[in-house]
C-alpha cells in the first residue's frame, strides 16, 4: 500500500489514490471549507465579480451562481411571466397613509376639472397613464407613466446590469 497523503480534514492516512478526503463526512466538510473560503466571485448573469455576502448560500455553504440583485430581477422576470402581480406593487389601502392619501385627492381632483391634463408615458409615449407623485407632498407634481413603467418606478433599486436591461426593454408598450 502506498503512500497516498493524509486527508486534508481531519489528517487521517488516505487509502486510494483517487479519493481526495477519507469520508463523506470530510468531503462534505471539504466543501464546506472551500466554499466559505471564497471572498468573491463572478455572478453567472451579470458577470461582475462581487463579494461573498452579495450571494445567497445554497447548500453547504456554496454560494448561489446569481448576485442577490440578478436573483431578484430574474425571480420578477419569472413572476412577470407567470402574470403576477409584484407583491411590492399590491394596491393597499391608503387610508393609512394621510399624505399619500390627500396628495391622490388632490391630485385626481385636478385631473377632473382639468387644471392637470394627462400626458403620454414620459418613458415609451404610451396613451393610458397614470399620475406618479416622486414626492407626495408636491400633489400636483406628478411623472406621468404607463403602467409598465410605473411598476418600474415603485421597485425599489437593484443594482445590477440586468435590472437596467430590463427597465429599457419594451419600448413599443
Ligand atoms: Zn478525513
Ligand atoms: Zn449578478
Ligand atoms: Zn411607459
Ligand atoms: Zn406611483
Amino acid at each position: 500500500m502506498g503512500n497516498f497523503g493524509l486527508c486534508p480534514v481531519c489528517d487521517t492516512p488516505l487509502k486510494e489514490s483517487k479519493s481526495k478526503t477519507c469520508s463523506i463526512a470530510c468531503r462534505v466538510k471539504r466543501t464546506y471549507l472551500a466554499a466559505i473560503s471564497v471572498t468573491e466571485k463572478p455572478c453567472a448573469a451579470c458577470k461582475r465579480v462581487l463579494p461573498a455576502e452579495k450571494f445567497a448560500r445554497v447548500k453547504n455553504g456554496i454560494l448561489n451562481c446569481y448576485c442577490r440583485d440578478c436573483q431578484t430581477v430574474l425571480a420578477r422576470r419569472k413572476a412577470e411571466k407567470r402574470g403576477k402581480r409584484q407583491s411590492n406593487y399590491k394596491r393597499r389601502p391608503t387610508a393609512m397613509d394621510p399624505i399619500k392619501s390627500r396628495a391622490r385627492h388632490l391630485f385626481q381632483t385636478a385631473v377632473r376639472n382639468g387644471t392637470i391634463k394627462r400626458q403620454p408615458c414620459e418613458r415609451c409615449g404610451e396613451k393610458k397613464t397614470d399620475g406618479h407623485h416622486e414626492d407626495y407632498l408636491k400633489p400636483l407634481s406628478v411623472v406621468w407613466l404607463c403602467r409598465k413603467h410605473h411598476r418600474m418606478a415603485h421597485r425599489k433599486p437593484v443594482d445590477t446590469p440586468l435590472a437596467k436591461l430590463d427597465a429599457v426593454d419594451g419600448s413599443g408598450t
